[in-house]
């Protein structure tokens, strides 16, 4: 339960960065992908200066940056979030409401009735009896990836700038955009952070520390077909969706996909396709833990 001073304001914090849109766009050519991420961006500026942080900024690149000056002797360390939602779901509109003494059972979405979460089919919930959760209401995603991670490294720096007695070497701040859509950090950021260690705070379950990650591609198959009407087709007419469904077949699926994969192996996912008998697109990522392994993915 939030009983303690640091759950309190983390919570809050969550509360309000979640209410404000930051959606990305994957279609998108502008950097940051959307506009609206600098809503977010230019309150956590702006926050970082009120507590008294060190050199605050906005990048042009869409990244806000701040220092914690160290009171020790220490390697400078920095903790990284990203504030972009993800675009597979409605994020306009959110109303985040908290759940005291989550019971165990099933919880309900007041904005959507036969909207219901339990233990049954998120096995992680049933381990959270008695704390607090925090939802959307039925409509919208909540986002809490990653503003979980931004209420954190809040909630931290505010805490440490309050109290220099602390001892700690210098922190960076980092809170980055387009994380959802797989942009990757801008090439400028690792000279912009100038920290010796980076950790990012964006995990999955409560006290995980993850250590390793897998090399990620995508790949886009892009199929024009040939276009004629279907009653003077014979011999002329190439079905680009006959297409798309014929390499999909052929690619592997016994294994080499992430429902028949686990641990370290690598796999390749088509996560959407569409189209018409004229043109068909597929989309797909790539994962491999070894560089090696992800480019066979790809010859594939
Ligand atoms: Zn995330």
């Amino acid at each position: 339960m939030a009983t303690d001073g640091f759950a309190r304001e983390t919570e809050e914090r969550l509360i309000r960065y979640a209410a404000i849109d930051t959606q990305s766009d994957e279609t998108s050519s502008s950097s940051p992908s959307t506009e609206r991420q600098f809503d977010l961006l230019r309150l956590l500026r702006d926050e970082l200066a009120g507590m008294g942080a060190e050199a605050p900024r906005l990048t042009p690149y869409g990244t806000v940056l701040a220092t914690i000056p160290g009171s020790a002797p220490a390697p400078t360390i920095a903790f990284l979030a990203h504030v972009d939602t993800a675009p597979q779901f409605n994020a306009t509109g959110v109303r985040p409401r908290v759940i005291r003494a989550y019971d165990g059972g099933t919880i309900t979405f007041p904005d959507d009735p036969a909207l219901t979460l339990s233990p049954e089919t998120s096995p992680y919930l049933a381990e959270r009896r008695g704390d607090d959760i925090v939802t959307a209401s039925g409509t919208t995603l909540l986002g809490a990836d990653d503003k979980a991670g931004v209420a954190i490294i809040m909630t931290l720096a505010r805490h440490l700038l309050a109290h220099p007695e602390i001892a700690h070497g210098p922190i960076r701040i980092a809170f980055t955009p387009d994380e959802e859509i797989g942009r990757g950090v801008h090439a400028d950021l690792p000279r912009d952070l100038a920290a010796d260690i980076a950790y990012t705070l964006d995990g999955a379950e409560r006290g995980e520390i993850v250590y390793e990650s897998f090399s990620a591609d995508k790949a886009v198959i892009h199929i024009e077909g040939v276009s004629v009407h279907p009653g003077v087709a014979r011999g002329k007419l190439v079905n680009a969706l006959h297409l798309a469904a014929k390499i999909v077949d052929t690619l592997p699926q016994a294994t080499l996909t992430p429902e028949t994969t686990s641990g370290r192996q690598g796999f390749w996912h088509i996560y959407q396709m569409s189209g018409t008998s004229a043109a068909a697109d597929l989309s797909i990522i790539l994962r491999d833990f070894e560089l090696d392994g992800l480019a066979a993915h790809g010859a594939l």
